[in-house]
């Protein structure tokens, strides 16, 4: 599976980037231990704030990573794994409701300024949408169905 993969490949690189931000602060610890006063005890000292500071830097990176791969992994077709695979094919009108929907209605004085909001309920309709989505690629598909109300004004 082409996917589990390249998760796999992101921690692997996340934790390898944990690795190497420790072993970068250490090294920066030992260096800033050893140019300012105090030699090694001073360098353990500041270990900690050295490598926290450089989780800190590293951690949102990671979640960043972790995140755009969940993005382009939504866009690839289940079956072939194509990326940016699907668009709408087919937008079929399936049925509607009667609603009612609610309307904001201001009240303003004599200067025009918002004294109080109520919410008024309109009739509409709501309609619903099958909408298909279809691979470029294989042309696997796949149904969303959604709703648009509309008010009758
Ligand atoms: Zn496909």
């Amino acid at each position: 599976m082409k996917t589990k993969k390249l998760v796999l490949i992101i921690v692997t690189v996340y934790a390898a980037l944990l690795i190497l931000s420790l072993f970068a602060s250490i090294v920066i610890a030992t260096i800033s231990g050893t140019l300012f006063r105090g030699g090694l005890i001073n360098a353990l000292q500041s270990l900690p704030g050295a490598a926290f500071g450089l989780l800190f830097l590293i951690a949102p990176l990671g979640a960043l990573a972790i995140w755009i791969n969940s993005k382009i992994q939504r866009t690839r077709c289940v079956n072939c794994g194509t990326f940016r695979a699907y668009s709408v094919t087919e937008s079929q009108r399936i049925g509607e409701s009667e609603i009612s929907t609610p309307q904001p209605i201001e009240t303003r004085n004599a200067r025009g300024e918002v004294t109080s909001t109520t919410v008024q309920y309109i009739p509409g309709t709501r309609i619903h949408y099958r909408d298909t989505y279809t691979c470029k690629s294989c042309g696997h598909s796949y149904d969303v169905d959604r709703s648009e109300d509309v008010a009758h004004i």
